[in-house]
């Protein structure tokens, strides 16, 4: 029996105590289900919540002795138990003895409690029932008319806190607001369990697919698209799995064989008490096509300006060649400006053809067995002029047996003029520069090394890409195309690039090309 000073000092501390809660939803259950178990000396209980078909959806249990989560038993109990009764009649029942009480029959749930006495207390908002709460006491006939005027009380408390939230938003409102959004969907969205078997697909997955949905059920995802090949696929499940979203591009495989290309975005979501992947299909064949015209427009551009700017190379050196003996230098001078730019725009336009003819992976154009001490020894006769100039000395250490590599010979000639172009271009005048080469087990090594800057740690990488550049003072600038286009040649090669640099003790720029088996080493006089 609790007296009338009991129940107020009770009630207004758990009201400050839910005040505290901020009114989440767990927060609020839990702190009321074992408040109010203290008071009433309640042993054991539950708060179990109702979706609007009242299904049960969340449990809460209070932790009764050493069991520490007896859940399942309560859930179980939801179907043929008190809780059940309550959600029916929608009032308080109290069960005075349960051992005799027909509406506690435990006998076959051997975690709740056998003997005593047991009270159920619905909890609603406007009208709307949305969960119960229930308490028991080892004792029989431990629950009077105090009681249920306390538990009254506790019911209104914590309606008016969370009574909203769960009629009107959690639970009932959320999956039909997920249901509608589901099969409303403009995209094709399917379901699969954290093993990627397809558990639901809405309509427009089915129809996108060509496929009943029926026939998609307990399909794995694998069937309908690719996930990536090898660990890619499994590391994008693992990342799936650990809750991260992941977003790709492959292909879709309808059920006639034909397939779609798509975007793929999917998560983990928690929909209807499980874990499952929630994987939208956006179909990108318009976004491709139009990619490819914009691809194909630019090429042409590239290629267009091309033409013309041969032909003012052309004029300029010609003028040069009729001007040589002109007493006037200011106007060879300009000749030789007009000429350097020329060539910068061309080896521009050739970098950005030959980047996106890799980028495309269209690549390699004519591979053929090439003797790498001819295409070095062509590499450095094209670029000691620009040395000589620069007043920069040119050496050599090639290995004397250099194998013949499958190449596209004219690509690698110039991923090797690049490199020795930068080499000058970025050391002082005076400075040197060193062409070598080496056999090691199944590669060829070839190495650029220089006089010049050299180039921070934090950009060794960074080089290779397309537009970056080291910001240095007093050194020309460049539009950072050059390394890109190396490292696409060479990797479309099989082979890696690198920079092995300490800032200012020069740069040694590296690649390997793969030798295949039937590439022969040749000697050399
Ligand atoms: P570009 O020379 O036209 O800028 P690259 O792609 O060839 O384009 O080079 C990218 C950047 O890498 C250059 O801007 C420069 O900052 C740096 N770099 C390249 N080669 C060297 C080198 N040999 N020494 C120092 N820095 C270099």
């Amino acid at each position: 029996m609790l007296s009338e000073h009991q129940r107020l000092d009770f009630l207004y501390r758990l009201t400050n105590a839910l005040q505290q809660a901020d009114s989440s939803i767990p927060i609020v259950l839990q702190t009321t289900l074992h408040s109010s178990a203290r008071v009433l000396n309640a042993q054991d209980g539950c708060v179990v919540t109702f979706h609007q078909d009242d299904r049960p959806g969340e449990i809460f249990a209070l932790r009764a002795g050493t069991r520490t989560d007896n859940r399942e038993a309560w859930r179980e109990f939801v179907q043929r138990g008190l809780i059940g009764y309550v959600q029916f009649a929608q009032r308080i029942i109290i069960a005075r003895d349960i051992t005799t009480d027909p509406r506690w029959q435990t006998s076959s749930l051997p975690d709740l409690p056998q003997t005593g006495s047991a009270v159920g207390i619905p909890l609603s908002k406007g009208g709307q029932m949305y969960g119960v709460m229930l308490f028991m006491h080892k004792e029989i006939d431990a629950f009077d008319d105090t009681t249920v005027h306390l538990l009254e009380a506790v019911s209104n408390l914590v309606s008016a806190l969370v009574g909203n939230a769960l009629v009107f938003n959690i639970s009932p409102r959320d999956e039909t607001r997920f249901q509608w959004l589901f099969e409303g969907a403009v995209v094709p969205i399917i379901v699969t369990d954290l093993d990627g078997y397809i558990v639901d697909a809405n309509r427009k997955a089915a129809e996108f697919l060509d496929y009943r949905r029926e026939q998609l059920l307990r399909l794995p995802i694998t069937a309908i698209h690719r996930m990536g090949t090898g660990p890619i696929g499994n590391n994008r499940f693992n990342s799936l799995k650990s809750g991260d979203e992941v977003e790709f591009r492959t292909a879709a495989w309808r059920s006639d064989g034909t397939d779609i290309p798509v975007l793929v975005r999917a998560q983990r979501v928690f929909l209807n008490d499980h874990d499952v992947i929630a994987w939208v299909e956006q179909d990108i064949t318009t976004q491709l096509e139009l990619d490819q015209l914009r691809q194909d427009l630019t090429a042409m551009v590239y290629h267009d300006l091309r033409g013309p700017l041969h032909t003012v190379y052309g004029s300029l050196t010609s003028l040069g060649r009729f001007l040589s003996n002109h007493n006037q230098p200011i106007v060879l001078d300009l000749l030789q400006v007009g000429l350097r730019s020329t060539r910068q725009l061309s080896r521009m336009i050739e970098s950005l053809l030959d980047i996106q003819r890799l980028e495309a992976g269209k690549a390699i154009l004519d591979p053929k067995p090439t003797s790498m001490h001819n295409l070095l020894a062509s590499a450095a006769q094209l670029i000691q002029p620009l040395a000589t100039e620069g007043n920069q000395r040119l050496t050599f250490e090639l290995n004397d047996e250099l194998p013949f590599v499958e190449v596209d010979a004219d690509m690698i000639l110039r991923v090797v003029t690049n490199l020795m172009e930068n080499a000058l271009k970025y050391s002082p005048p005076g400075g040197f520069i060193r062409l070598g080469a080496r056999l090691m087990d199944d590669s060829v090594q070839v190495s650029v090394v220089d006089s010049g800057p050299g180039i921070p740690t934090h950009m060794q990488r960074q080089i290779f890409d397309k537009f970056s550049r080291v910001k240095y003072t007093d050194v020309p600038k460049g539009i950072g195309l050059g390394l890109a286009f190396c490292r696409l040649a060479v990797e479309a090669h099989g082979g890696q690039i690198w920079v092995e640099s300490e800032p200012g003790k020069g740069s040694s720029f590296v690649f390997t090309l793969p030798v295949t088996k039937t590439s022969e080493p040749v000697m050399v006089a």
